[in-house]
């Protein structure tokens, strides 16, 4: 028997509670994994709260992400003892995910953790940091260098805002962070940001184009506040575009893209081909300081996991959001 969260639909009503499964209720896979440490994303939220349609099959274990130690392994890459870490693929959504002491998956889903990153690090970097490390790579790899100008970063004092601004200030870049949490502005400088920038100034009427202020952005945020950030990037800039806290709509204009050759970058975290997510993970273990990790964790137990997502949503959580499973 392990302990797993379990979400079930009952006369069209979701119901998540924590339950006991057996070997049995794992799904099909090649490489079964002790799960030691799984998160709370902004989607596991979503899955948890039932606010959005994440969950595809009942019933099924929500969780987009875990690191653990491979316990049984059919897969040529990976044996017993290997740690490793997983991010989407459809894990939490389609296949049962992480919120649970074991999970089967491919071990094609699976990347190997860098040697001097914990299990622990894993996961309080967890999907949310890894897609930052996926927004800052797109930056860097546009031509975006520290000495182009600040970078801005949205959703700030979130999950992928935090780490975000955490990786850009360790390689030299100014950082300007945008919240609805002021009274975070002493944390997010801690992290590494340069100004604090309040969300309200970037949610007003779109003007097509603003004063150029930032070189390059991140945005976790979407709707008006990623159209506000596209008038206002520096000639030849790019936004990284990976979130919809604040919409999935997009009222923008075309004059920064035909006016200041301004680059709007999607950015996907889940089906990301596997080189750039090893990629990704070894930037991380070296680029990102992990005392400054530290700082963003909450420490969440898996009976209060479904709880903490509400509270995720309404934003009251600050940075990330860390759920021991088989801690080690
Ligand atoms: P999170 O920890 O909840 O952070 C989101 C932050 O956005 C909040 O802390 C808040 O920051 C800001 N925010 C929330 N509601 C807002 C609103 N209505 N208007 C403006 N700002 C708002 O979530 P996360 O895990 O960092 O994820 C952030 C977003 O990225 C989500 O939309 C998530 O789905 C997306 N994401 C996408 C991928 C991908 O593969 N594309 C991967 C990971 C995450 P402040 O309090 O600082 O304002």
């Amino acid at each position: 028997m392990f302990q797993a969260i379990v979400i079930d639909k009952q006369d069209e009503q979701q119901i998540a509670q924590l339950t006991q499964l057996t070997e049995e209720h794992l799904p099909e896979g090649d490489v079964t994994v002790e799960v030691a440490y799984s998160t709370l994303n902004y989607k596991d939220a979503l899955a948890l709260t039932g606010r959005a349609p994440i969950i595809r099959k009942f019933p099924m274990s929500p969780g987009i992400d875990f690191s653990g130690v491979v316990r049984e392994s059919q897969h040529p890459d990976f044996a017993p003892g290997d740690r490793v870490v997983l991010n989407g693929w459809g894990v939490g959504e389609r296949h049962s995910g992480g919120l649970a002491e074991l999970a089967r998956v491919k071990g094609d889903w699976l990347v190997r953790l860098p040697d001097h990153m914990s299990l622990r690090q894993a996961m309080a970097i967890g999907t949310a940091g890894y897609t930052s490390m996926l927004c800052v790579m797109a930056l860097e790899d546009h031509g975006i260098t520290p000495d182009a100008g600040e970078i801005v970063v949205t959703g700030a004092a979130g999950g992928v805002g935090s780490v975000a601004v955490a990786v850009l200030s360790a390689l030299g870049y100014k950082v300007a962070a945008v919240t609805g949490r002021t009274e975070e502005s002493e944390y997010l400088q801690s992290l590494g940001a340069t100004s604090i920038v309040d969300r309200s100034e970037l949610e007003g009427k779109l003007r097509p184009l603003a004063g150029e202020r930032w070189a390059a952005g991140i945005d976790v945020v979407g709707s008006a506040m990623l159209a506000n950030l596209l008038s206002a990037i520096k000639y030849r800039g790019i936004v990284a575009a990976c979130g919809l806290a604040g919409g999935m709509d997009l009222p923008a204009s075309v004059a920064p893209f035909i006016l200041r050759g301004v680059t709007l970058a999607g950015i996907d975290s889940v089906m990301c081909p596997k080189p750039e997510r090893q990629r990704a993970w070894d930037r991380l273990a070296t680029d990102l300081d992990m005392e400054k990790l530290r700082a963003m964790e909450t420490e969440v137990p898996l009976e209060n996991a479904i709880e903490t997502a509400a509270k995720l949503l309404a934003g009251e959580v600050r940075g990330r959001v860390v759920v021991p499973i088989n801690p080690s």
